[in-house]
């Protein structure tokens, strides 16, 4: 089974957003004000050559991001702390193409969180399933997903992926659990906090386990 780390672009961050400074509502302000940038940070994809179809984990972020006006003027978190650097070849089409796997092909698409760097390149996979947990789409809905910096305007049209809950099949240091593959080997585990509804993927191949932690690790 091969395994491929897809880079979709850089992002810069505020350094305090990476070391927070504060709590509550402090600690935005402080990442918000914060004069300091980190270096551009890589936005990765995983893509898994599984025997019962690819797997995509997260489809990182278009390259429509650099363009004026799409993200909220109004979030001031977009305003103020995050520049993406994405261009078309970066994006994850262009990246699964080079790596000979058309999109089309993909089987499934587990998106980790509905963050935009991590759901901006959705448009590439019209025929995949794609799998978000039930807790994560909850979140992104009505004024309080905008105001928590979702953008559901941005994903394709009639966009409604399969939502995951959760089984009471412990793996390893978790209680609950959810079995993607029929052979057991890729198992969905929810890793809850960096998003409400945040899923990490765990894979058993080759004698290794490997653990896809999204925006956890
Ligand atoms: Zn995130």
């Amino acid at each position: 089974m091969k395994i491929h780390a897809v880079q979709t672009g850089t992002v810069r961050i505020k350094t305090r957003q990476r070391s927070g400074q504060g709590v509550g509502l402090m600690r935005i302000v402080n990442t918000l004000r914060d004069p300091e940038w980190t270096p551009p940070l890589p936005i990765y994809a995983w893509v898994i050559e599984h025997p019962e179809g690819v797997i995509v984990v997260d489809v990182g972020e278009t390259s429509r991001a650099m363009q004026r006006g799409y993200y909220p003027r109004w979030h001031p978190y977009y305003g103020l702390g995050v520049r993406m650097q994405v261009h078309p070849e970066d994006e994850i089409g262009s990246k699964l193409q080079a790596l000979g796997i058309p999109p089309q092909e993909v089987r499934w698409v587990v998106l980790t969180h509905l963050h935009c760097d991590h759901s901006g390149g959705l448009h590439h996979f019209p025929k995949a399933e794609i799998l978000v947990a039930r807790k994560e789409f909850q979140a992104t809905q009505g004024i309080g997903g905008r105001i928590a910096g979702y953008l559901p305007h941005r994903w394709p049209d009639g966009f409604m992926p399969r939502l995951v809950d959760f089984i009471p099949e412990p793996v390893g240091a978790f209680s609950e659990s959810f079995r993607l593959t029929k052979a057991g080997d890729v198992v969905l585990v929810p890793m809850f906090g960096h998003s409400p509804g945040h899923l990490s993927v765990m894979l058993n191949a080759n004698g290794l386990s490997y653990f896809f932690a999204g925006d956890t690790s």
